[in-house]
């Protein structure tokens, strides 16, 4: 605890909430048969911690939780800064009658993102690519280590946004296309959480997850914004009620069994086909919120606000708040001002327009998780997880999730992996640049380029593997006697909108990206990497470019790159996206009437070194061998045999995509997720007919 010592105002000794052998619901009901309701609608408001100075705030509006969000810079950047500013808050909420601990959360999308020296992990665009839901749940495991250490409990993670057109600034927040790879990667909720009954957020290294956007963010369509300002970014999703239950509802679904401890609505507007009621902003959704998410799936958890988003509803500032709260939100992230919030809301009570009812309600949904953390035993910050932060065991965890990202999309001539008697000419804007690599959401919210914080680059870790490099960024330097050019393409940072506006939104690549592959693919054989939160059009030039790998953000370990690169470890990653030939593909999408992409979702060769032996023939032997284990619930052989028969389909058909062949690849996948393991293989050998 800090040194300085709180000023109780009422010494809340031996009540009974603070009995920590009491049953949770016992303790909130104690403590809310207390509570005034200028207390209750202070505990449902978030202040942006930059908003509160040195928190004197806090004790005055009783505040329940403050944030340091995408918004909030600057941020701490050491351990120690972090555990030292919350405590002092913590502090402050100890001074108030019932000392009811607040409660802090971050965005640590991929890893402890808002630290210097955290481990970074790659985007979830790269998680859903390696298809290993025991690899997702570590990566979780070792960003709620981190963050826990530095004294946050919450963390607004993960999105389970499944998106759908790539234009879109935050297609790397979502694990792919599919629901169902969606659904497949929220082992992380346990990797952040714990156990799905909660009993694991009392540890030192664990935290509240949160699952975003509830519901449909990533399902918006091009050029229907209300609000003029943004398009596909905090736009409307126009679906029918069935491809809305399908593709964005089943993910929060699954969430919900998995015991995640908060929700948060998203921006976008939901425009139902047939209900006549056109688009309506999420956070008005009562027939969402109230209705599905908490009533029909049974979420028992609270429902925080995107950040200063009821103020995008409709009408004055006192509809805002009583639309938002009568609709099911719980506490307001950011409200425009968190003083009136809590005046607002309470003059909505006594004028009879939010129930006490609903007050209660939402009070006791955010003090349950406030128990369930054990903030009440231990406010203050438990730092003895420090010395983790960023250490070999959790960076080891971010090198593997980065090679098991990698997926290899074409491989003439087996030119990956490489050998390190080879002379290799690197060259590219992203081949040495650890921000480029990490991506946004890291230590700022638009991230940024450069060498913004510690860990290695994919330039860095080809050196580090023993790798004969030389580099030149333009590949100005002469381009002689090489035997193999990298070439590492892509974007540059960005968060939320829709992402590069000043390379014109399309999905092509700079010219002077395209000016170095041009160079090198003429010169030598040549190997081009795009590092990019999502696909980058390639069109003819693939003709010219004999090994391409889709690197998404691979995070600080770009040694994981170096793994696959040069064959420590093979390539195993799957397209979690599909790769569009030309713009005007987009949105396209597996399961779309024509599909004729220029990779399939679900795409990817391997460097797997033991040959896969046999044809049609075994094809049809390991579609007996599935379906006899998908019989016998032996779901770890099956999906076994599946990924041996997609090997043998890749290496008879190589890199030739095929109209033909795609829409059987990405089917395959997708049963596969869905636990179809015979049909998966029945589809992958309809690939290998088709050529
Ligand atoms: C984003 C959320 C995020 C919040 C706090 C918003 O702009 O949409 O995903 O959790 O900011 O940073």
């Amino acid at each position: 605890a800090p040194a300085e010592t709180p000023q109780v105002v009422v010494d809340a000794h031996g009540l009974p909430y603070l009995d920590p052998k009491l049953p949770v619901k016992k303790r909130v009901a104690d403590l809310l048969s207390r509570m005034s309701l200028e207390e209750k609608t202070g505990q449902m408001t978030q202040a942006e911690r930059g908003a509160i100075g040195t928190g004197g705030d806090i004790a005055s509006y009783g505040l329940g939780s403050l944030l340091s969000g995408g918004g909030s810079t600057p941020t701490p950047n050491t351990p120690g800064a972090w555990a030292k500013m919350i405590d002092g808050f913590q502090l402050r909420a100890q001074a108030t009658r019932f000392q009811i601990p607040l409660i802090y959360g971050v965005d640590a999308v991929h890893g402890h993102n808002n630290l210097a020296g955290a481990t970074v992990m790659p985007h979830n665009i790269g998680i859903g690519a390696t298809r290993d839901p025991a690899l997702a749940e570590r990566t979780g495991a070792v960003t709620a280590a981190e963050v826990r250490a530095t004294g946050i409990p919450w963390d607004f993670a993960p999105c389970l946004c499944v998106s759908r057109d790539e234009r879109w600034g935050r297609s790397y927040e979502s694990f792919g296309e599919d629901p169902a790879l969606v659904d497949s990667m929220e082992t992380v909720v346990q990797g952040l959480q714990g156990a799905r009954d909660g009993k694991d957020l009392k540890r030192g290294d664990k935290v509240l997850a949160t699952a975003k956007h509830f519901v449909g963010d990533g399902g918006t369509g091009y050029g229907t914004s209300t609000t003029g300002s943004y398009t596909l970014d905090q736009g409307v999703t126009k679906v029918t009620r069935q491809e809305l239950e399908a593709v964005h509802l089943a993910p929060f679904e699954t969430a919900v069994d998995r015991g995640v401890g908060t929700v948060m609505p998203s921006y976008s507007s939901l425009d139902i086909v047939g209900d006549g009621r056109g688009p309506v902003k999420m956070h008005a959704r009562a027939d969402m919120i109230n209705g599905v998410l908490k009533g029909r799936m049974g979420f028992d958890g609270f429902v925080i606000s995107d950040w200063n988003a009821i103020d995008q509803l409709p009408g004055d500032y006192a509809s805002h708040v009583r639309t938002s709260v009568n609709a099911g939100v719980d506490m307001m992230m950011v409200p425009y001002s968190y003083k009136d919030f809590r005046t607002t809301l309470t003059d909505e009570v006594k004028a009879g327009r939010v129930t006490r009812k609903r007050i209660d309600d939402a009070v006791s949904r955010i003090l349950a998780q406030k128990f369930r953390l054990g903030l009440f035993e231990k406010p203050y910050a438990d730092t003895s997880g420090a010395s983790r932060i960023g250490s070999a065991a959790h960076r080891a965890v971010a090198r593997q999730a980065a090679a098991e990202s990698q997926v290899l999309l074409k491989n003439a001539e087996g030119v990956l992996p490489l050998k390190k008697s080879q002379k290799v000419y690197v060259a590219g804007s992203n081949a040495d640049d650890l921000g480029n690599q990490t991506g946004g959401w890291t230590l700022t919210w638009q991230g940024s380029s450069g060498p913004i914080t510690k860990g290695t680059t994919i330039l860095q870790g080809m050196r580090n593997a023993g790798g004969d490099v030389t580099y030149s960024k333009d590949a100005s330097a002469p381009t002689a006697g090489y035997d193999v050019g990298v070439v590492v393409v892509g974007e540059t940072p960005y968060a939320e909108g829709v992402g590069d506006v000043g390379n014109g939104n399309d999905l092509e690549l700079t010219a002077a990206d395209k000016a170095a592959v041009d160079k090198v693919c003429a010169a030598m054989k040549c190997a081009v990497l795009v590092v990019s939160g999502r696909p980058q059009l390639i069109g003819d030039r693939l003709g010219d470019i004999d090994a391409l790998v889709a690197s998404w953000l691979p995070g600080t370990e770009g040694d994981g790159v170096a793994d696959v690169l040069y064959g420590k470890r093979a390539f195993t990653g799957q397209l979690p996206v599909t790769w569009p030939k030309s713009q005007s593909q987009l949105p396209i999408n597996v399961g779309d009437a024509s599909y004729d992409p220029q990779f399939p979702y679900g795409w990817g060769l391997t460097t797997l070194t033991k040959p896969v032996r046999g044809g049609a023939a075994t094809l049809h032997e390991l579609a007996l061998v599935a379906a006899a284990a998908e019989r016998s619930g032996a779901d770890q052989v099956a999906r076994k045999v599946v990924t041996k028969a997609r090997l043998l389909v890749q290496q008879k058909i190589g890199s030739s995509v095929t109209a033909a062949n795609a829409g059987h690849f990405a089917d395959a996948d997708h049963l596969l997720l869905t636990g179809h393991y015979a049909k998966a293989v029945a589809e992958l050998t309809k690939a290998y007919r088709a050529g």
